[in-house]
């Protein structure tokens, strides 16, 4: 048995407003467009996929969304039409067969799972038709123009339909050349195999699987995926390092606390090699550049600034980038004086400006062993490490 999925996404996102259709909005960390694709092509029942876009937007789909998003199992994509029914048709002809049924479904819908997907083929095997819904809950009446009642409809025969929809691939081709013929407009295509007298199936679609159509409805698709998938907080990694040189009459400040020392680190700043190893693995983590970039010491506003505040601007950076910052982690190594007792301070001192709780903060001290620059106690190194989290975007 060979099965087809013709994705339709032919709409312009008119009833959406702004300028980008809604099948591109950012769902999470990915478009929603490319979160319907990635289930299909997770779904080992479907054999060829199919993408209806736009005349306008192929390259965009094929390069920034199948090729970006690495959704490999894409047979191909193709332009639509000016109705639905125009675009299926077109995603229809570019069908190779062999092919026993098709499965027609909105890319709008990207809460789609692969067990809908595996409900309507098995109905549709043995009908030729099978439709996805969900039961009316809500009472349903018909309604003249101008809004007065006409009829109270049974609803315990009322389904509210949904796609996947499946059918027979000869049944839906020869649907859709009796629609033309007709010259019959359906919204979905199970209503273009009934006008051509064909039987069609009600099987459980569910109630998450539903259409974007409006901002909230990307809103509810982002939270049901946060909890449903977890899937939508890509963690990222980034490191930092930092060394200042040791000299008389400067302070040692690390971590924005002032150690009592006989010695201190030269630099243009305030020479905080804690801190500024923190700040270039944040901003590694966010692909944002290092420290020299945003905060050249060439720059005599930084002449003994404040680390800490240097910090906290790139914490606004991060913020900017839609980041959340998740942990730090970063050694000292240095062969005196002890860093022990100072370790809360600095660790509350870069929780605060962080924004996070003191138990994400980790600092550790080592010496070097008597070994090179640090040994000689020429120096000071740090190492770092931080994990950002990417913020739920809703695209809006
Ligand atoms: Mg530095």
């Amino acid at each position: 048995m060979k099965a087809a999925a013709i994705i339709c996404a032919g709409g312009s996102g008119r009833r959406f407003g702004g300028d980008q259709a809604k099948q591109y909005r950012m769902l999470g960390e990915r478009p929603v467009l490319a979160h319907t694709l990635g289930v299909f092509c997770a779904a080992p029942a479907v054999d060829q996929i199919i993408v209806v876009v736009p005349v306008a937007d192929l390259d965009f789909v094929r390069e920034k969304i199948v090729s970006f998003y690495g959704l490999n199992r894409i047979a191909a994509v193709v332009a639509g039409g000016e109705r639905r029914q125009d675009s299926v048709y077109n995603g229809l002809q570019a069908v190779s067969r062999p092919c026993d049924f098709v499965i027609v479904h909105d890319g709008v819908r990207p809460l789609v799972t692969e067990a809908m997907i595996g409900r309507v083929l098995e109905a549709a095997s043995t009908t030729g038709a099978a439709c996805a819904g969900v039961r009316a809950t809500d009472t349903i009446k018909k309604a003249s123009a101008d809004g007065r009642v006409e009829q109270t409809l049974p609803r315990e025969a009322l389904w509210l339909v949904q796609t996947p929809q499946a059918f027979s691939f000869d049944l839906l081709c020869r649907a859709h050349e009796q629609a033309a013929r007709d010259d019959y407009t359906g919204t979905d295509d199970a209503s273009l195999v009934e006008h051509a007298g064909g039987i069609v199936t009600m099987v459980e679609g569910a109630a998450f699987n539903i259409k974007i159509t409006t901002p909230e409805d990307l809103a509810m698709a982002a939270r049901r995926m946060t909890s449903e998938r977890g899937d939508s907080r890509p963690i990222r990694a980034g490191f930092g390092y930092d060394s200042h040189r040791l000299v008389e009459n400067r302070k040692l400040i690390l971590g924005g606390v002032d150690i009592p020392f006989s010695r201190g680190l030269a630099g243009h700043s305030d020479a905080d090699a804690l801190v500024h190893a923190i700040g270039d693995a944040l901003l590694g983590a966010a692909a944002l550049g290092d420290i020299g970039r945003h905060f050249p010491d060439t720059d005599p506003a930084y002449a003994n600034a404040d680390s800490l505040v240097l910090l906290s601007r790139i914490k606004t950076l991060l913020d900017g980038a839609g980041l959340v910052v998740s942990h730090v982690d970063a050694t000292v190594i240095l062969e005196k004086p002890k860093l022990a007792p100072h370790a809360d301070a600095m660790r509350a001192n870069l929780a605060r400006t962080l924004g996070i709780a003191v138990s994400r903060i980790s600092i550790k001290a080592k010496t070097n062993e008597g070994m090179g620059f640090v040994g000689r106690g020429e120096g000071i190194a740090v190492f770092a490490s931080a994990t950002v989290a990417e913020r739920i975007t809703h695209g809006l």
